[in-house]
């Protein structure tokens, strides 16, 4: 094992802080000390430290810095895994786990020296490249570069700039049109046990959900009619394998691709996993069969990172860059967002380092970019148009059936997994909100830069200067472009609104829509520090006035943008000599990229057209101004679809041959089982006249004996003091493994801030969503990695968290999960009480479904195995009977007091004292 480095070490947590100085005893040196002397020490001299915008939160301190671990990590093991804990720390390093917060300096310290005898191995992986990344980051007097200098020895042979090791993509030919085949039920069945592999357990309820997803590959009829199927299957059903055995055999027969589509990463990770089963890793000719595709905004853009090391970026967030720079060479796909770049490191730097490195804005310049041949995102571009099976996201899926570069490269054969969220996915992709934000995007994509802005933003003049210089029209069209964008807001704008100066007509619109949502606002939201919003109905005459100079100055924009596309269109119909290959893509982006903003303006300039006249019956248009934390961030007018399946239905189903939407909670539930009626509506299909095939797979795990749904009826609504030591006092009973699920941020704020300490001192840790400087995907990595951490959270962690096994086996809602009423909600909910007819309570039944869907998915989380067992609390005493039938068929439901339920959660699932009081409670009733 390496010595402890001769550094003082520094650990803070809920339960205290305590420091080690370098050389002490192995046995000791340790000592408790407040935080106020722990802050004097960190500003004497650089200490060692874990995470430190951690440290400083739990300190109060935020301006602490010192040798962050972490970083040094990130260095010494670029793309590499580490849940950001002392354990994690220790389990990447094969380092002992620290027993107790009093061990965790000395960790501290033996890990830095194993970092360092790391690199001062014959035997360190990750060594090329770093010596060059370490004379950089000495320049920018990273803490660490001198601790390292002594360690990294200089090679021999001047090592490779980045850009030149990365590989190039190869240009591949346009895959043929897919073969028609048929594949029969028994081939498929045949392909799942061999999925399954030999001696697996057979279980029929998969074999059926297999035999009904090989029917959407069968060729299609007629045009416009694919091949639906909803399909439900109760957690354990074994899905994956399930559409992956059809969709492999479909795929091997036709050559074509099938799209599998998800909601969140973790299931993208299991896929990924389970489709080595079905595919090899690569093909002979070394193409990959099998790619994860995201949008581009997830991907590391490789003249933005350039950009930044060349003093694009200063202080901290040049040190980001060429830590980013190291994880790039050793990437697996330049996935940033949830790929190999640890989640953590990002937060680590504050600011928005990381999103300012990935290519937000549409900037691409395409081929024109010197990258081009080595860019993450092309290469996964073109990837995803050889492979059998490209795993991508809802919005994605959406993204690029609407609007794809490539006709060829539309998803036509798709599988939404975790379609349940597929409406959202829809809602959000579908909308328009011409807000501040969006505008002033616009206007730098026009524009370029402007004033004395840093980075590499070019405008379209800058884009496309020999497209100008060659066609006088084309060169006009930019001219005129830029000229009228000058009327969309520029930086400052907020401010201007906030003194009542706006500038332009963009921004008079906004200082409008601003003061009338204020003026309107009856929710509270005002003094709560949240968004407001109103309708756009009844709109002041000033307001509908704004809004019309507003659309004129829109269409301004516009008309020379069209007029640019049709010059961009005849110069390569018509192409000159010098438009090489290169230049003919990077005008084909352009193109592309144009119709994309020509579609947005179009879609702003039919939205302000209504303001003041009478509603479009099928959209819900209103005004907001967004906060957070009492500080406005944005404000607009946002129009979403009624029914955002219609869109849907026509951009994704209609074109597509088959479409599987698949989920365990697909449909609603009430007493008389699955209610297919709505969750049909809900598809889409209605909208093309089209009548799904649907299955069921019911889940095969014992919930009667595994789970227990415990509703306590003595906390009371509102008493923060009592839903706190409620959560304390579960999370002691559990010894921790605790989800606690809040519907609002500042309940679970203080709750968190009253029992965290307590909890801690306990050996507890609790995390928290919204309060740990942590991103969620790295909170639940620590959650899963240790089984005494409990993590709270709101609505990405309802559905987000895949922890089986122990880590996770106590669930705690505070509180019914009632929708938000907002104005699109409000309009849903009386739509849906206008569909219902004569039959009454047709608005209740809406929020019932919604509430029943929620409560479906959050139980979920608890059982993810047949070896699962936990409990499921909800801590609210008026919790309707009529949502009960959320909980799998057989989950037994207990209303008791909270003393009660602590029994029985200390107890556990499955002891003969729960099963006993079980029994009896049902005899009883
Ligand atoms: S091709 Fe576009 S996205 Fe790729 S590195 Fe160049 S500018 Fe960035």
């Amino acid at each position: 094992m390496a010595d402890p480095i001769a550094l003082p070490a520094l650990h803070a947590s809920h339960a205290g802080t305590w420091l080690r100085e370098p050389g002490a005893p192995a046995g000791g040196g340790t000592r408790a000390l407040s935080k106020g002397e722990a802050v004097m020490a960190a500003a004497d001299t650089p200490l060692l430290i874990l995470n430190a915008p951690l440290v400083a939160s739990r300190l109060g301190y935020p301006d602490l810095s010192g040798l962050d671990l972490l970083e040094l990590f990130a260095f010494v093991h670029p793309a590499r895994f580490c849940v950001p804990t002392p354990k994690g720390l220790a389990d990447a390093l094969g380092l002992d786990e620290p027993i107790g917060d009093g061990d965790v300096p000395l960790l501290l310290q033996r890990a830095a020296g194993a970092l360092i005898q790391t690199c001062e191995s014959g035997e360190w992986r990750e060594r090329e490249g770093a010596w060059s990344t370490l004379q950089s980051l000495a320049r920018l007097r990273w803490p660490w570069a001198g601790v390292l200098a002594p360690a990294i020895r200089r090679p021999e042979q001047a090592e490779k700039w980045l850009f030149t090791r990365l590989p190039e993509w190869e240009e591949t030919p346009e895959r043929p049109q897919p073969g028609q085949v048929l594949i029969e039920e028994f081939e498929v069945e045949g392909r799942l046990e061999r999925l399954t592999g030999e001696g697996a357990e057979r279980r029929d309820g998969q074999f059926d959900y297999t035999r009904s997803a090989g029917r959407i590959f069968a060729p299609r009829a007629k045009d416009k009619r694919p091949h639906v199927l909803l399909a439900q299957a109760g957690t354990g059903i074994g899905k994956t394998l399930g559409y992956l055995a059809p969709a492999s055999l479909w795929a091997e027969r036709s050559g074509g691709t099938v799209w599998v589509s998800t909601y969140t990463k973790n299931l993208q990770r299991q896929l990924r996993q389970e489709s080595t089963r079905a595919w090899p890793e690569a093909r002979p000719d070394g193409t990959k069969p099998v790619v994860v595709r995201k949008g581009r905004e997830n991907y590391l853009c490789l003249l933005n990172l350039e950009d930044a090391l060349q003093g694009g970026f200063g202080g901290r967030a040049a040190i980001l860059a060429q830590l980013v720079a190291r994880w790039a060479a050793y990437s697996r796909d330049g996935d940033m967002i949830g790929g190999d770049l640890p989640g953590w490191l990002g937060t680590l730097f504050r600011k928005r380092g990381i999103a300012a490195l990935t290519d937000q804005r549409g900037e691409c310049v395409y081929a024109g970019c010197p990258h081009y041949r080595k860019c993450f995102i092309e290469r996964a571009a073109r990837a995803s148009a050889q492979a059998d099976l490209v795993i991508a996201n809802h919005a994605l899926v959406m993204v690029n059936a609407a609007r794809g570069r490539d006709h060829a490269q539309r998803p036509t054969r798709i599988v939404f997994d975790e379609g349940h969220h597929v409406f959202d996915a829809a809602d959000s992709t579908f909308a328009a909100a011409l807000t501040g934000a969006e505008a002033i995007e616009l206007r730098r994509w026009i524009v370029g830069p402007e004033r004395a802005s840093r980075g590499r933003r070019r405008g379209l003049s800058a884009r496309l200067a020999d497209v100008a210089s060659y066609d006088e029209a084309g060169g006009m069209a930019i001219e005129a472009a830029v000229h009228a964008a000058q009327s969309l807001p520029s930086d400052g704008w907020l401010g201007r609104l906030a003194e009542a100066m706006p500038d332009g007509p963009i921004e008079m619109l906004l200082a409008q829509i601003r003061a009338t949502t204020y003026a309107r606002d009856e929710s509270g939201g005002v003094d709560a520090g949240y968004g407001i919003e109103t309708e756009a109905a009844q709109l002041p005459g000033e307001l509908v006035e704004a809004a019309g100079h507003a659309e004129q100055a829109l269409a301004a924009i516009r008309v020379p943008l069209i007029r640019l596309a049709g010059r961009l269109e005849a110069v390569m119909e018509d192409a000159p000599d010098w438009l090489d290959a290169p230049g003919r893509a990077r005008i084909e982006g352009a193109r592309h990229s144009l119709a994309w903003r020509i579609d947005l303006l179009a879609a702003w300039e039919a939205l302000l057209g209504r303001m003041g006249g009478p509603a479009d019956p099928e959209f819900v248009d209103w005004l907001a101004v967004d906060r957070g934390d009492a500080r406005e961030f944005d404000v607009g007018l946002h129009r979403h679809w009624l029914d955002p399946m219609k869109p849907f239905a026509r951009v994704v189903l209609e074109p597509a041959h088959g479409v599987m939407l698949t989920s365990a909670t697909l449909t609603d539930r009430d007493d008389s089982g699955p209610d297919w009626p709505s969750a049909i509506a809900r598809s889409g299909t209605p909208h093309l006249e089209l009548q799904p095939q649907t299955a069921l797979a019911d889940s095969p795990f014992d919930y009667a004996t595994r789970a227990e749904v415990l509703i306590i009826t003595d906390i009371r609504k509102g008493d923060i003091p009592a839903l706190a030591g409620a959560y304390a006092r579960l999370i002691e009973a559990s010894d921790g493994g605790v989800l606690g699920l809040f519907t609002a941020i500042r309940r679970m704020r203080a709750v968190v801030s009253r029992i965290a300490d307590r909890l801690a001192r306990a050996g507890l840790p609790l995390y928290a969503q919204h309060v740990d400087p942590i991103d969620t995907g790295t909170l639940t990595d620590i959650f899963r990695d240790d089984p005494r951490a409990s993590l709270m959270g709101t609505d990405a962690l309802r559905d987000g968290v895949d922890v089986p096994g122990r880590s996770l086996r106590l669930v705690v809602m505070e509180s019914v999960p009632w929708p938000r009423p907002t104005i699109l909600h409000r309009a849903r909910r009386a739509a849906a009480a206008g569909q219902s007819g004569e039959e009454p309570g047709g608005a209740q039944r809406y929020d019932d479904r919604i509430i029943r869907a929620r409560l479906a998915q959050a139980f979920g989380r608890l059982i993810r195995s047949r070896e699962d067992a936990g409990h499921f609390v909800v801590l609210s005493p008026a919790f309707p009977t009529r949502l009960l039938s959320a909980f799998p068929p057989g989950t037994p439901v207990i209303r008791l007091t909270l003393e009660e339920a602590l029994q029985r959660v200390q107890k556990g699932i499955g002891s003969d004292a729960n099963i006993r009081d079980h029994d009896e409670e049902r005899q009883e009733s």
